[in-house]
């Protein structure tokens, strides 16, 4: 990947060769000039690439689906559009500002920029993913909410909501997604995925994990035949909620 993006940038832009580390870079007519990647943003280029790496290992999506970003500073290091993640070189670091321009690279971003512009915009979170995992996905065709069949639900700040469809790509989607996210550091998208946030990439892909499994116990246990699983009331989730707050190591 890396050298075909080398021959494209080349192309466009001859007297690139040989600048610094944060020197800006020539665009085409219109377009903002790019700049290098600080040795910050290429050490979290290598981490969102392996996050995306994982989703796919992991077998929450298939091929380029799903799209991973993470925030430095007031750059957003994004997963370009449609290029497998094992093609993904430490030279295609792909950045916009919080204004959706293109700071860094020559990829073109991933299509679901509106919606991880929208978080970073909404809170303070440090890494956004998502993903089309199958039985989150599946969940987001049968109910506007996430049952509440197990505790976890509190490490994503309540029940699970579901944004109503909108196409992919675009702000509709996005202001869904905001709504549905509203108090929560996930949600699921109709007849699409889901998208968690996190204060890093780490925790933003636990997340997802963790509402995947969620989505996949609640499918297990609502389909036995003649018996409906027993649910977690807000009070006993609240309680639960509390305690994952102390979960873990002390640091
Ligand atoms: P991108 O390849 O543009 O990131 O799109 C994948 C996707 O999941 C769109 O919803
Ligand atoms: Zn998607």
């Amino acid at each position: 990947m890396a050298e075909q993006r080398r021959e494209q940038t080349d192309a466009r832009d001859p007297g690139n060769g040989g600048q610094g580390a944060g020197a800006p870079t020539r665009g085409r007519a219109g377009e903002s000039p790019r700049r290098r990647a600080t040795p910050e943003e290429a050490r979290a280029w290598e981490a969102l690439v392996t996050t995306a790496r994982r989703t796919v290992s992991d077998g929450l999506v298939v091929g380029t689906s799903g799209n991973v970003s993470v925030r430095v500073g007031d750059t957003v290091l994004v997963t370009p559009s449609g290029v497998p993640y094992d093609r993904l070189a430490p030279d295609d670091v792909t950045g916009v500002d919080l204004a959706g321009r293109q700071v860094l690279g020559s990829l073109v971003p991933t299509s679901e920029l509106p919606m991880h512009l929208a978080v970073y915009r909404a809170c303070d979170a440090g890494a956004v993913v998502h993903t089309h995992a199958v039985h989150a996905t599946a969940v987001s065709t049968l109910v506007p909410e996430l049952p509440l069949v197990h505790y976890m639900a509190g490490a994503l700040g309540g029940p699970v909501r579901v944004a109503p469809y909108a196409t992919y790509g675009t702000e509709e989607l996005a202001e869904n997604m905001l709504r549905a996210l509203a108090g929560r550091s996930g949600c699921l998208l109709q007849n699409h995925g889901t998208l968690t946030h996190g204060a890093t990439l780490d925790q933003a892909y636990d997340r997802t994990a963790q509402l995947e499994w969620m989505c996949r116990l609640w499918l297990t246990a609502s389909s036995v035949p003649g018996r409906t699983p027993t649910l977690l009331t807000e009070d006993q989730l609240a309680q639960a909620a509390h305690r994952l707050r102390g979960y873990g190591q002390r640091a």
